[in-house]
Order: C-alpha cells, then structure tokens, then sequence
C-alpha cells in the first residue's frame, strides 16, 4: 500500500461534497470501453478437468458477468494440507492471472462454489490494481472501489465487526504482523464482492452491525428518500463499474437473484 497514492485518492471528489446532478454524470460508467471486457474464457486453458468438469466451471465463471481478461488459465489440483487448520478452497495469482481451485470444492453446495468462483473473480479484477483501470471504466472508478475496500477494511479493525470466521481470522493475523495491510484490504474487497452474490442480506447486517458501533461507512447502495430507486455506492458501485452491462442496482440485484435461481441444489459444478 504506498501511502502516496491514498493521500492522492483522498482528494477525489464524493457524493457529499459535490451536487448529486454533477456527480451522478461524473460517475456514470464510459460505456465505450465496455467491450474492452472480456466475458468468456474463450481460449483459456483448463487443466486437470474432466470435460464436463470444465464446462461446469466455465459457465460458472462466465455467468458472473465479472471481466474475465486477467484469466490466464485455470487448474483443479489436490487440496493441500490444511494451512493453519483452514481448508483452502481456491487461490488467484494475482502476478500472472492463473486461477487453481482444489478437490475441496466438490463438498460445497453449488451456491457456494459460485461464491469462491466470484471472490476469485473479485482478485482478478483487483481495485488495487493500476492495470485494471480499464475494466472498471476509468482511473477514477477504479480509486473510488480501492477505497472503499480500505475504508470498509479500516472500520472493520476499528468496529471490531467481520463479514465471516475467515475476515476475522486474517483481522488477527493482520494485528499479528503476519499479512501486510494491502493484504487485509485486498481480501476485504473480495469477500464483499462474494457475499454481494451470495448474501446481501448478510452483508447488510454487518453494515448495520458497524454503523450501530459507530461505523460511518456504507457497504450498501441506499434509497432515494420516498422512491423505490437507490443511489449506488460501496460495494454496488464497485460492481456497476466493473459490469456497466448492468446500469443501476435494480438491473444489479435483477442479475444476481436470476444467477442464484439458477443454481439447482442437486447440482455440483465441480463434482465428477
Ligand atoms: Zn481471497
């Protein structure tokens, strides 16, 4: 984390600061470079899967919607050996792109292995990350989706509130010396991208949780006061601009909830 380009970023313009007419256009996604994402893995490698295995997976991956250029290739490898009695159920390369995914995922519910496949999605596509300006549109986008993981990993730490045992886990080992804090704000990011498709309401109860501990940053997009319509923002914002194929949180939320009704329980992408 160069503290250089946070003070930078700090200086950006925010909702509250600038009138709602001007911001919304300030913040309206370029949809010209919408075609610069990639959304098949066309041409990507599979490795270790069997054939309907692999298809499995890549329509997984593929219906997210996520950008899929950074993925360079995908594995399915033995799961190691427990690491500090945590199963690892995936990992993201984040220098070359190349996804591995382990045998462990087979014992997962398919909404589940949706959930790894979009928080490896989420690192692909990292916010910190100066090479992905172009998938979240802009520069500016992009800064607006690096901080909020900052700012939502900050108040985490400071509220003592976690998305899950795994955020909490590496709040501990963060405190411990034993990640950077590029790191922690890294994996907050992706764990709130996760549970945006798989748990909203989840995540809207720890929003609530760190609000009520004196929290002041949202993780959520808010209503218009007396409209049905909602003004994008944290983690919503974030994905609008990575999908611009999705213009407000209504066409968000519509996307999400057709993905997960999609899932059949008996289904298992990863299974045999
Ligand atoms: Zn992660």
């Amino acid at each position: 984390m160069t503290t250089i380009l946070e003070r930078r970023l700090l200086t950006l313009p925010t909702p509250q600061l600038v009138p709602k007419t001007i911001w919304l256009a300030f913040s309206k996604p370029e949809y010209a470079i919408q075609e610069t994402r990639k959304r098949t893995l066309e041409g990507v490698t599979f490795y270790d899967f069997t054939p309907e295995q692999e298809i499995r997976t890549r329509n997984l991956l593929e219906s997210t919607g996520l950008p899929l250029n950074n993925v360079s290739g995908v594995n399915y490898a033995p799961t190691p050996d427990n690491r500090r009695n945590r199963i690892v159920l995936a990992q993201c390369e984040m220098a070359t792109g190349h996804l591995t995914f382990f045998k462990s995922m087979e014992a997962l519910p398919e909404r589940a292995q949706m959930g790894v496949g979009v928080h490896e999605l989420a690192h692909e596509n990292s916010p910190f990350s100066e090479k992905n300006n172009a998938l979240y549109s802009t520069e500016n986008l992009r800064a607006q989706a690096m901080m909020h993981a900052i700012n939502i990993a900050d108040q985490s730490l400071q509220t003592n509130v976690y998305f899950d045992s795994y955020h909490k886990f590496l709040a501990q080992e963060y405190k411990e010396g034993k990640i950077s804090r590029l790191r922690f704000c890294e994996e907050t990011h992706a764990i709130m991208i996760e549970l945006r498709f798989t748990n909203t309401k989840h995540l809207e109860q720890v929003q609530n949780a760190q609000l009520a501990k004196g929290g002041t940053r949202r993780i959520l997009s808010r209503r218009f006061d007396g409209s049905g319509q909602f003004f994008a923002e944290g983690v919503d914002k974030t994905l609008l601009s990575l999908m611009p194929q999705f213009r407000n949180v209504a066409q968000l939320d519509a996307h999400i909830a057709g993905l997960k009704s999609s899932l059949s329980v008996n289904s298992n992408p990863f299974g045999k």
